[in-house]
């Protein structure tokens, strides 16, 4: 996915502040930080959405959920942390690359309205 802008900051072409990395998934700070600690964590394969998860592709999922622990442990979040990811236009997605969001270190708000 030539035009993609998760897809350049995994190939290094967009600049990223990376928290994480493994073989299938990437991690990196978000630059409109919605709390004090703010991830984007998303597969290194282009999968649009969470609407284009599928028996093909959904392994990498319980991957994402295991570097959101390592990260959550290397970032010292044991106060606790919500993870998000917007889908569509009523989600609020704005990036067509499936992510995950890590949000920490403030109370959040639940229901998030
Ligand atoms: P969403 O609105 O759920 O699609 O989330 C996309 C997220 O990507 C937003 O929180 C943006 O702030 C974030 N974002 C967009 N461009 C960049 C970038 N170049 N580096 C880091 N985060 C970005
Ligand atoms: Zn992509």
């Amino acid at each position: 996915m030539s035009d993609c802008l998760f897809c350049k900051i995994v190939a290094g072409q967009i600049p990223s502040t990376k928290v994480y990395e493994d073989d299938a998934v990437y991690a990196f700070l978000d630059i409109e930080p919605q709390a004090p600690f703010h991830a984007v964590v998303i597969p290194k394969e282009h999968i649009a959405s969470a609407a284009e998860i599928s028996p093909e592709n959904s392994a990498v999922i319980a991957r994402i959920y295991e570097a959101i622990a390592k990260i959550a442990k290397a970032e010292q979040l044991e106060n606790g942390f919500r993870v998000v990811t917007n889908c569509g236009a009523d989600g609020g997605q704005t990036v067509g690359h499936l992510h995950f969001h890590l949000l920490a270190r403030r109370n959040l708000a639940w229901p998030p309205g």
